[in-house]
């Protein structure tokens, strides 16, 4: 069979595969990671073919010439919450002009609303949730013109009826490491030079460690509609298996970022990764999101072991708000954290979020002042948006703080979040404000120049220097276009 896996048009530079979906506000751009998964998997069996339109700021035409070209039997339209209208048109233009081919909709929305996406004529199926296994099996079972009623995670349209499969269990850590290395996936279907990360050096690799989050943040759509709660890890070898290639066949790439927030949090599976990394001699460095919950004993082995940089989600300064978004964690630990980390050397991005339920001027001010106090290398901030399916949504749906229920405008022209939801107490003009406010406060204050000092002087700087350039091209950008 021939697959083509189409990350659609949309904005350009938009990502689908952030926790916050936009076009980023510093240059960050990320790979369609979970398309490529997917691509590697089908790819063993059958001739793929993955496009990233928002990269190559392809728009719909130059997808209908390529598809002319490639001539594929199935069709697997990628989608996330703001784009969902835009994707679902695009696959119905796709149906329109070659309606023998089969259309598939992938992607945190599917398993939101899949009956309503397939009323659209343009999709056939609908694969929910975790998609690749489920993808290799429709695509078998089309192959060999059976129907899809034992396919578990399907959703599809049969004698003008709709169908829902019972959902899939998700992946095992044996299933994760069957999966081909997503860095071979890239380096065959994209320029690795299109992806940025503003934490980390340049060009890199996106891999995932593992998938799933055990823990309840009420705000996480990719627990809560896409990835699920159950936590399975690669084994140890194989993630170095995968790192080893990349510092074997891809000289380009400087760094292996690895987007699983859980990649830190079974200290025993960390240390058995950094001695396989230091079994093996291997040199390509390395960073991760992580929780704010390691201790200093794995810190410092991760440090020795060319991890460059910890990308943590604080979320907040405020422990009213952390126990209200469920994260699991207290201001206390996470200072107990940022200590550990500066003893050990660990460079560290923190993230936040404002605008979650509970929100209040005074805890917006204690976030403030954390933000100060962490005095980390760099910060990323948010605003809160309710994706269908999170209990975040729900409670704002429920109390009446829901401004806006329609995906397609959570974001505003250029492809920026915006706030849709509203408190008594704190507007949703409020929460834009403050989130401009907190990040004019932190990267174009004199405040910023010893952390710039501290960055473009240590081991990395040259990198460091370029990336700090390129992402604050793109933030003045942003800045002056919210001006206007
Ligand atoms: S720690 Fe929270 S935000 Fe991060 S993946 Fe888990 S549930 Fe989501």
């Amino acid at each position: 069979m021939k697959i083509y896996l189409l990350n659609p048009p949309f904005l350009p530079h938009f990502f689908r595969d952030a926790r916050w979906q936009d076009t980023g506000r510093a240059g960050t751009h990320y790979y369609p990671v979970w398309l490529a998964y997917a691509t590697g998997l089908l790819g063993e069996n059958h001739q793929v073919k993955l496009v990233d339109a928002p990269t190559w700021n392809w728009e719909r035409e130059e997808v209908m010439v390529d598809i002319q070209g490639f001539q594929p039997d199935v069709v697997v339209v990628d989608s996330s919450f703001p784009s969902l209208n835009n994707d679902i048109s695009i696959a119905e233009v796709i149906k329109e002009k070659y309606p023998q081919v089969k259309t598939i909709l992938v992607g945190p929305p599917a398993s939101q609303f899949s009956d309503s996406i397939l009323r659209s004529r343009g999709i056939d199926i609908v694969a929910r949730w975790e998609y690749d296994f489920t993808l290799n099996e429709i695509v078998k079972a089309l192959e060999e013109k059976k129907n899809l009623d034992g396919i578990k995670g399907t959703s599809y349209k049969q004698d003008g009826r709709i169908i829902h499969n019972p959902d899939r269990e998700f992946t095992s850590a044996e299933d994760l490491d069957r999966i081909p290395f997503v860095s071979q996936v890239y380096s065959r279907h994209l320029n690795i030079k299109d992806y940025f990360l503003n934490y980390s050096l340049y060009p890199m690799v996106q891999v995932f460690g593992g998938r799933g989050c055990p823990f309840q943040c009420t705000f996480c759509c990719w627990t809560q509609t896409f990835m699920g709660r159950k936590y399975r890890m690669r084994s140890p070898s194989n993630v170095v298996d995968e790192m080893q290639w990349v510092q074997e066949n891809l000289h380009q790439v400087r760094e292996v970022f690895f987007e699983d927030d859980t990649f830190t949090i079974n200290k025993k599976w960390v240390l058995a990764f950094i001695e396989e990394y230091k079994r093996r001699g291997i040199k390509i460095p390395w960073a991760c999101q992580a929780r704010a919950d390691i201790d200093y004993e794995t810190i410092k082995a991760m440090r020795e072991t060319n991890c460059l940089v910890l990308v943590v989600g604080f979320e907040s300064g405020s422990d009213v708000m952390l126990e209200n978004m469920k994260k699991g964690i207290t201001v206390g630990r996470a200072r107990q954290f940022i200590q550990d980390a500066r003893k050990a050397g660990m460079p560290v991005h923190a993230n936040f979020v404002i605008g979650l339920p509970g929100e209040t001027k005074e805890t917006i001010g204690e976030t403030k002042k954390f933000i100060k106090e962490a005095n980390s290398d760099a910060i990323t901030v948010a605003v809160a948006t309710p994706f269908p399916g999170t209990e975040f949504y729900e409670q704002a749906k429920t109390n009446g703080y829901l401004l806006e229920d329609n995906p397609s405008e959570f974001l505003d022209k250029q492809g920026h979040q915006k706030a849709i939801i509203s408190y008594p107490d704190l507007s949703n003009e409020e929460i834009e404000k403050t989130v401009d406010e907190i990040l004019k406060g932190y990267y174009l204050s004199p405040r910023y120049f010893p952390i710039f000092l501290r960055r473009v002087f240590r081991r990395y700087g040259w990198d460091e220097l370029k990336s700090i350039c390129r992402s604050a091209k793109a933030f003045l950008r942003y800045i002056l276009k919210r001006k206007a």
